[in-house]
Order: structure tokens, then sequence, then C-alpha cells
């Protein structure tokens, strides 16, 4: 009998037709949504596999040796997402990070780095390129990375507790060598390095004081991710949620911490610095960072675009459908004309889900069932 082909991506996801408009013009670099915000951020998922299981993204039940992964043929190649990446810094993106699923299990992805890394602004800066990694692979690839021009380097991780950590990634995997990986990233030269706790409340609440105080001075920005509603199979509820004050405000039970000024506009997370003797914000104890994506919507100054594996735009976190820019890019459609079917679709960009999330019914709507899953398109 065939093998049965469930096609729980493509069911999932309704695909739009990008369309190159009548007239084009070149892209001036200032390019505007529907909200007035504009495009600054690019973030590019290379694969759909990961190693980890964690059960807010990618649950074991739904993501296991039945599921249908994308085939390599379907993936963008490098020379694909660097033509994508470089009409998207000529619409004014600055910023380019490299996710997944586990973006160092896409082979050779130290070789693409190298191609963005030479991409240059107009103005012929080279861009902020960061990547977004669970940690795993990263003691073995951290100076590759470097040598090919990663700047800095975002890592995930939920606890120090071996034990919480292991049940967390669902494969037991240690935490001593996430922790190891960190280091090796550290030692290669990245600097900047940030690490991203996804807090559960009743899960690894108890994880965020020791890891506060793990980090605290080590020049490593540790941020705390409120657990999001994002896709449909992590099973999310409200009341897992840890609210960013509530976390806050644990914290300064123990640890001086200050507000501090937003860095850039349309920054994600929230700054708190960590106080010296006299009450002032000691560079030395570094900061922390919360991101309040449920409890407080940024959508206002929203400047992200996220591309799939398969080449796939998607406008904001929840979308219930993406672009099909792949098939334009394989069409033998020019630079222009790419570039000019992308700023048509973000100039009728109107997303802000976290904005409304309040308003919206409290069940899985139909258009709920459909949304992209963090493992498609990288957070
Ligand atoms: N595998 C890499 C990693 O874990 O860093 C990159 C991809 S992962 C989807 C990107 C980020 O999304 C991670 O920091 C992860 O913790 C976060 N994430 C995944 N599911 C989430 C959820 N439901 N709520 C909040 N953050 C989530
Ligand atoms: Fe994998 Fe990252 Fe998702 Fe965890 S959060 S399952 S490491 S993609
Ligand atoms: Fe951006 Fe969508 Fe998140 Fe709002 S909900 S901040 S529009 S990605």
């Amino acid at each position: 009998m065939a093998e049965r082909v469930i096609p729980l991506v493509d069911e999932r996801m309704a695909v739009r037709t990008a369309v190159v408009p009548a007239s084009t013009s070149a892209p001036s670099g200032e390019l505007l949504d529907g909200l007035g915000r504009p495009l600054r951020d690019l973030r590019i998922s290379v694969t759909d596999r990961c190693n980890f299981r964690c059960s807010y993204c990618m649950p074991k039940e739904v993501f296991d040796k039945n599921y249908r992964y994308l085939p390599h043929s379907d993936l963008l190649s490098f020379e694909e997402i660097t033509r994508t990446a470089r009409l998207f810094v000529r619409h004014g993106v600055r910023k380019i990070r490299l996710t997944g699923g586990e973006p160092l299990l896409r082979k050779n992805v130290e070789n693409l780095v190298a191609q963005l890394a030479e991409l240059r602004t107009p103005e012929g800066q080279p861009l902020d390129l960061t990547l977004t990694t669970n940690g795993s692979l990263l003691a073995r690839k951290a100076t590759a990375l470097k040598a090919a021009g990663l700047k800095r380097a975002t890592i995930s991780l939920d606890g120090l507790d071996d034990a919480v950590f292991r049940s967390m990634n669902d494969v037991d995997f240690p935490v001593a060598e996430v922790l190891a990986g960190i280091e090796a990233a550290q030692a290669a030269g990245l600097s900047h390095i940030k690490v991203n706790m996804v807090v559960k409340r009743g899960t690894n609440e108890d994880q965020v004081l020791p890891m506060a105080r793990h980090f605290r001075g080590t020049g490593v920005t540790l941020r705390f991710i409120e657990y999001m509603d994002v896709g449909v199979t992590n099973g999310w509820r409200m009341d897992e949620v840890l609210p960013s004050h509530e976390l806050i405000e644990r914290l300064r039970a123990e640890l001086p911490l200050l507000p501090l000024a937003p860095t850039t506009a349309g920054e994600t997370a929230r700054r708190w610095g960590y106080a010296d003797a006299q009450g002032r914000h000691d560079p030395g104890l570094g900061e922390i960072g919360v991101i309040s994506s449920v409890t407080q919507a940024f959508c206002r100054d929203c400047n992200r675009a996220r591309l799939s594996m398969e080449g796939r735009l998607y406008l904001c976190l929840f979308a219930t459908e993406g672009w099909d820019l792949r098939s334009l890019l394989r069409s033998g459609a020019n630079d222009e004309e790419v570039a000019a079917a992308v700023a048509r679709i973000w100039r009728q960009r109107h997303d802000r889900y976290s904005e409304l999330r309040a308003s919206l019914p409290p069940s899985p709507d139909s258009s709920a069932r459909r949304r992209i899953e963090m493992s498609y398109i990288g957070g």
C-alpha cells in the first residue's frame, strides 16, 4: 500500500502569490506598511528540523517520526536567500537573524553567514547579522561562524537545573553542553551574546533567579520571554504565562534592578540594568531584558518580516498565510521585479495580533488553527 502523506504544513498554511506590480520603481530604502511602520528586521528560517522537542514549540506528539519535513529541494538555496536578503536591505532592512528549527543543523550554514556578511547597506555599512540557536552544536561551530562573519548570537536556555532543562528540551539534552556552547561563543569572539529563556509558570519559573544569578556580571544578557500562544500544537494556556511585571518583582526582591532606556526603535525587550551600591546602573554587572509578547503588545513599532526556509514571507508571528517568494525567485523575475513585489506586500501590511489578542475569541477559531508554528518561522 502506498505511504499516506499527511500534508500538515501545506494544509495549515495558506499561501498567496507574490505579484509584480504593473509599474516598478527602485527601492527608496524607506518602505512603510499600512500602519506607517518601516521594514528593518528580517528573520530567516533556514530549516524546519530541530534536534530538540521543546514542548512549547515542537511537542513530541506532533513532531514524531511520521512528521513530514520539507525535502531539500523545497528549501531556498544560500544564493536565493542572499539575493532576497540583498533586496530587503535595499528596502531598509538593517538587521538579519538566522533561525529555524535549529539553524546550526542546516549543512554548511557558515557559508550562508559568509555570504550575508558581505552585504552592505546603501551607506556602505555591514548589517547587524545574528543567529538564534539552541546552543547544542555551538561548541563545535562557534569558531567557524565567527570566521564567516557572524557578529553575535542568541542562545535559548530554559533553566540551569539539569533535570528541568532535560525535561524541557524533551530529548534529555544536558545543560552542561549548552553552557559549553555559550562559553565557546564568547571564546570565539562573538559579542553581545544573549540568552533567551522562555518562562512557563509551573514548569521552570523556579529557574528564573538561578539563571539571573548565573549570568549577572558575565557579559551575557539574559532575556525572559513570556510563553506565547504561537502556532497550534503547544496547547498554550494563559495560566501558564508568567507576566513580565510579576517576574521583575520577584527578581527585584533579591537583585537591585533599575529600568534602562531602549536602545533602538522597535526593540522587543524592555531593559533592566543591575545597580551598584549607589543605585546607579553598573555596566560591569550588565542587564537583563523582558519580552512581554503576551501582556504588553509591541506591535506599534513592529518592523520585522520573516522568511521561511521554503521562501514564504510572513508579516507577523501570528500570521495565517504567507507570500510565496520562492516561485517568483525561480520564475526568472529580475531583482527590480522581486523588490517591487515585496514592496507591494509590505505596503498593505496591517498586522497587530498582540494588540488585538485580548479582543479575539477565547477558543481557537478556524484561523487560529491555521497559524504558523514557531519552529517553521523561528521567533
Ligand atoms: N532552535 C533555535 C532556538 O531554540 O533558539 C531557534 C528557533 S526557536 C523557534 C526561536 C526562539 O523561539 C527560541 O528562543 C524559543 O525559545 C522561542 N520560542 C519557541 N516557542 C515559543 C513560545 N511558544 N513562546 C515563546 N517563545 C518561544
Ligand atoms: Fe527546537 Fe528551538 Fe523549537 Fe526548541 S525552541 S524545539 S530548540 S526550534
Ligand atoms: Fe509584530 Fe505580529 Fe508580534 Fe505584533 S504580534 S509585534 S505585528 S509579529
